[in-house]
């Protein structure tokens, strides 16, 4: 067969940006149209106190939800729907078959509703294969260490400890802290 990407350089530089085009238009037609997972989240939503203060007064209640793992109510706009036995990745052209069946066969028992930071999280667990406590933790060191360095290695030395040298181990370093509850 031949390669899209490569008979077509100037529209897909890469398998990547081709497998990325075809991810692209699966979620934003297939699965953001979804009538199974619309019904889904029609279900699973509840009128929840409206957490704008100022616009309390006027609309004391609305469409919200509670996320499965951190039990909180959050609206609907800040919630997403997970799969829950994972999603299927697409890396290369012959996941695509396995990627578009787990949008379209989609049964409402496989859906939980999820906060946003929750689900960043268990995606993030399951693609690295790792506790979602440890997700969670690893999710805190990335946006720590996202800062610039001096403001790490004060993060770092407020806590008690000698930042490392390099961004690699100083990483490693704040990832090792907040597993110790530093
Ligand atoms: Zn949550």
């Amino acid at each position: 067969m031949n390669k899209p990407w490569e008979l077509y350089p100037q529209f897909w530089k890469t398998e990547a940006m081709y497998l990325s085009w075809i991810r692209g238009g699966i979620r934003r037609y297939l699965w953001a149209k979804n009538p199974v997972k619309l019904e889904f989240v029609k279900e699973a939503r509840v009128m929840i106190q409206n957490p704008n203060v100022k616009l309390r007064k006027g609309r004391p209640k609305v469409w919200g939800g509670v996320c499965e793992i951190c039990k909180k109510e959050y609206i609907l706009k800040n919630m997403e729907v997970d799969h829950r036995t994972g999603e299927y990745s697409m890396r290369k052209i012959e996941d695509i078959q396995k990627f578009v069946e787990g949008i379209v066969f989609v049964r409402k028992e496989d859906l939980a509703l999820l906060c946003k930071p929750c689900h960043k999280i268990k995606t993030y667990s399951e693609r690295f294969e790792m506790s979602q406590e440890d997700a969670a933790i690893e999710k805190e060191a990335i946006a720590i260490c996202k800062g610039k360095a001096p403001a790490v290695k004060l993060w770092i030395t407020k806590r008690g400890e000698t930042p490392a040298r390099t961004v690699k181990e100083r990483r490693e370093q704040v990832t090792r802290m907040l597993k110790e509850g530093k």
